[in-house]
């Protein structure tokens, strides 16, 4: 294998000035759709086809790489496929990226690989600065609410590690707005802010606006990344005609047929409809309703292929 650095960035990645954007009330600026590793970048994948995903990404201005302890399959692999694009293409580029990563789901077994123990965050944190080659990140997440920890300690973990040079900021994912409360104001008080919260939004997955969360997020300068913002692969045309075999839905596990009903398939239409109008895609439509949001600050999209990453960015310029 040869990990010796061959690539060079587009000396253009930065011309799109409509890319970017402040999160929240803070310093950190960032693109407007960033790109998130959850599927197509695990050991099971091509990692050729990955590369290329993540180079069109950065030589377009995607600064912005989102993982997570366990994204692969298999787990962990999503981070050393980080780790390899590390060694050779990103490492002179270390200061241009925004790389973040969770704990917080099922990563290892025993009683402290899942959670939101300090015991199980720190560990996770080593483990995957070590599998993706860097010393540290710079964004943590808190994965998911813990009902089983209490919530002092989850987020005394965080403000450790920023404290530690772990991870210049932490974020929080999945947690109830109740509970985001609680954690806005203990991360405040100990001078490490809440710099962004990452929930799923979408045009078929709206509690985050319908409960208040968005709003409270903007009201308190905190940004908000939108994940599976085309809602799997549905909120596109790829199912328009069947499930491709090369399709998220035709692996069956995270999304399944059954999810496109009727309901649905209306949704989409409507998007669809809106798309014709202005003479752009399906995605691009979904991901411009939510970058009309207020308070949104980044969309946080998948692609098994260059093909959708390039489809998906133009969203930014037409929507
Ligand atoms: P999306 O809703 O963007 O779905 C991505 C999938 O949609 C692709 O794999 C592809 O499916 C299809 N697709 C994407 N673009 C197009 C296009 N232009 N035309 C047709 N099909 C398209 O996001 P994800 O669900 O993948 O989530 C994005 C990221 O959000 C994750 O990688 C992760 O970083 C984060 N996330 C965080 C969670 C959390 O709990 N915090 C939970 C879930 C996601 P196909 O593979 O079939 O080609």
């Amino acid at each position: 294998m040869d990990t010796k650095p061959f690539y060079k960035a587009s000396d253009n990645r930065y011309d799109n000035q409509g890319m970017y954007t402040f999160c929240g009330h803070s310093g950190v600026i960032l693109p407007k759709l960033s790109l998130g590793m959850w599927h197509n970048f695990g050991s099971v994948d091509p990692y050729e086809r990955s590369r290329a995903i993540t180079h069109y990404a950065f030589d377009h201005g995607i600064t912005h790489f989102d993982l997570a302890n366990n994204y692969g399959p298999v787990y962990g692999s999503a981070e050393e496929t980080m780790g390899r694009l590390m060694d050779d293409s990103f490492r002179p580029y270390r200061d241009e990226l925004f790389i973040s990563t969770k704990a917080g789901y099922d990563m290892w077994p025993g009683p402290y690989g899942n959670g939101g123990s300090r015991k199980y965050l720190m560990a996770s944190l080593d483990q995957s600065l070590k599998r993706m080659h860097i010393d540290y990140v710079d964004l943590f997440y808190s994965h998911r609410y813990d009902p089983n920890t209490p919530i002092e300690e989850t987020l005394q973990a965080l403000v450790d590690i920023v404290r530690a040079g772990k991870a210049l900021y932490v974020g929080i994912s999945n947690w109830p707005l109740e509970q985001l409360r609680k954690g806005y104001d203990y991360l405040a008080a100990r001078d490490v802010p809440l710099l962004i919260y990452q929930g799923k939004l979408n045009r078929l997955w709206t509690e985050h606006i319908d409960n208040g969360l968005l709003a409270f997020c903007k009201e308190k300068g905190i940004g908000y990344i939108a994940f599976s913002p085309l809602a799997q692969g549905l909120l596109t045309d790829r199912y328009i005609n069947g499930i491709p075999s090369d399709s998220r839905m035709a692996k069956g596990k995270f999304l399944r047929a059954e999810q496109l009903n009727d309901e649905v398939r209306a949704k989409v239409a409507a998007v669809r409809v809106e798309a014709a109008e202005r003479k752009i895609t399906t995605a691009q439509r979904a991901l411009g309703w939510i970058l009309e949001q207020q308070g949104v600050t980044s969309v946080l999209v998948g692609a098994s292929s260059v093909e959708q990453l390039q489809d998906n960015l133009a969203a930014i310029n037409v929507h």
